[in-house]
């Protein structure tokens, strides 16, 4: 039969940690950290397990996890989403993003992402049977265009994507562009996706802006979030979308049908976990320090580092040290210098080379000296 998905390989995340382990190299690669989570929270799921919580939980997910989800929106952007009716728990951010692309788009509609996006955007708006029309971000700065998003917007437009803090390039949208977007869509009906899983990670005294805060962009949004993320659990696939009621109605009608239900006695520990606000309100100076490690060793390396405003992501330009592709160096610096990288390519549809490679500093303080020591070869 004809492939859903003919353009489709495996993700350059899975490609790039099966070479770094073949070839022993450090991997600062696929974005994920290499300590342990909080042993609290690790004890706050075995007593859910040891509790009985082991069976199906509501298909929306466990109400003491969306209460405190509910609280922290409201604590944190002062919108109330109600646990009922507005908050769903899901496997992660991805089976998050699919499902709401899956529950608000249908054939023929178009769906704008700003490029370069997380690899799975372009997926499941194909997968959906839309038209994926793709808006690059300035070079650069990877800040929006709003003349470029303007101009891409059409009466078919039926949803648009945006991810902040980015990944891959660590820029946090400003106040001034949240409101920007909210101006530019306000005449439309198209459905926002925000992709917040790096919410609680971004440096130098700013702030992140979530859709929960601008009206009339929370309206018409489905905010994802992760657990994985925030809690170092990325193995877990664990996260939330917080939309109105009426979007939130057709996301579960989709999610019912695709994963049910979420596991049970994580759903319990995150909720008691939660309790706590120190854990992720302590998350930006925790990861401020890993990037300030990391650029402190780059900086007089003939690696050219870009801005890291947030995520636990940063890029720098190689076009000092190599005339290679960007994918071509990622795999050379894997196999030869001993230190795995992603290159940006792996975010565009089309693969333009603009000699930048994406490090993840989600790793131990110890892991990020090794992987300097090695980069000093450069
Ligand atoms: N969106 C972005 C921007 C990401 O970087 C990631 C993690 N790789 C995800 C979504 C997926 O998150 P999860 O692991 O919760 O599915
Ligand atoms: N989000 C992570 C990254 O960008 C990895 C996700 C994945 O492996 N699919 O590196």
């Amino acid at each position: 039969f004809p492939s859903r998905l003919p353009n489709v390989g495996t993700t350059i995340f899975t490609v790039m940690s099966a070479l770094a382990l073949e070839h022993k190299a450090v991997n600062l690669g696929q974005g994920f950290p290499d300590f342990a989570c909080d042993a609290r929270l690790v004890d706050a799921v075995n007593g859910a397990m040891r509790a009985g919580h082991n069976q199906y939980p509501p298909m929306a997910g466990v109400q003491v996890l969306r209460e405190a989800m509910s609280q922290k929106y409201e604590a944190l952007h002062a919108r109330r989403y109600d646990a009922n009716t507005e908050i769903t728990v899901t496997a992660g951010a991805t089976q998050a993003i699919l499902t709401a692309v899956l529950a608000c788009v249908q054939p023929g509609d178009e769906a704008i992402v700003l490029e370069p996006c997380y690899d799975s955007y372009v997926p499941n708006i194909e997968t959906a049977g839309a038209k994926v029309v793709r808006v690059p971000l300035t070079p650069g700065t990877f800040r929006p265009d709003f003349d470029l998003i303007a101009a891409a917007i059409r009466p078919r437009t039926r949803l648009m994507i945006i991810n902040s803090p980015h990944n891959p390039s660590g820029t946090i949208w400003t106040d001034a562009e949240m409101r920007q977007l909210e101006a530019l869509l306000a005449p439309t009906d198209i459905v926002l996706i925000s992709d917040e899983v790096y919410e609680h990670m971004v440096f130098d005294g700013q702030q992140h802006q979530s859709a929960a805060r601008y009206p009339g962009l929370a309206a018409r949004a489905f905010i994802v979030s992760s657990f994985g993320k925030t809690y170092h659990v990325t193995g877990w696939k664990i996260g939330t979308v917080a939309a109105p009621a009426s979007l939130t109605a057709e996301f579960r009608k989709v999610h019912q049908f695709n994963v049910f239900t979420v596991n049970t006695p994580m759903q319990y520990g995150i909720a008691e976990y939660m309790k706590d606000p120190a854990p992720y309100l302590q998350l930006s100076a925790f990861y401020q320090a890993k990037r300030d490690l990391f650029r402190e060793g780059l900086k007089d390396s003939r690696l050219k580092l870009l801005p890291s405003q947030g995520s636990y992501f940063q890029c720098v330009d190689i076009s000092d040290v190599s005339d290679l592709s960007e994918a071509d160096f990622c795999q050379w610096l894997t196999r030869e210098i001993g230190v795995a990288a992603i290159p940006l390519s792996a975010f565009y549809v089309d693969k333009f080379d603009q000699r930048v490679v994406r490090f993840c500093f989600a790793k131990k303080d110890d892991t990020l000296r090794e992987a300097l020591q090695r980069l000093r070869k450069l």
